[in-house]
Order: structure tokens, then sequence, then C-alpha cells
């Protein structure tokens, strides 16, 4: 990805987190989204921009 902050590209992946994100189905049964949200580090400008994924759902 490009750094958010220096616009240089970056491939120095620093860590990948998650967040459950609640959310109600069509069925209202209860649902989270599991998100991705992989942090960078930019050897440009010394940053940690953040690029959060597409949300996998989990029952
Ligand atoms: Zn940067």
């Amino acid at each position: 990805m490009n750094c958010l902050h220096c616009h240089k590209y970056i491939d120095h992946l620093h860590n990948t987190s998650h967040v459950l994100v609640r959310d109600l189905s069509i069925f209202g049964r209860l649902v989270y989204l599991k998100v991705p949200r992989r942090k960078y580090y930019c050897n440009d400008c010394g940053r940690y921009p953040t690029q959060v994924g597409s949300p996998l759902k989990t029952v």
C-alpha cells in the first residue's frame, strides 16, 4: 500500500489486528463482522499508517 502521510510505497507490514463489529443479519441473529486492520510501518516518515480490509462475516 501507499503511505497515507507521505504517499510512498510501503511493503513493510507491522502487524495485523482484527476488530469485531456487531451487526444484525436479515434473520435477526446477532452477527459479528471481523474486520482485519493491517498496520504498516513507513520507513520514510516513521509513522504507522493502517489499512482496513473488507469485513469477514462470522456467525
Ligand atoms: Zn510515510
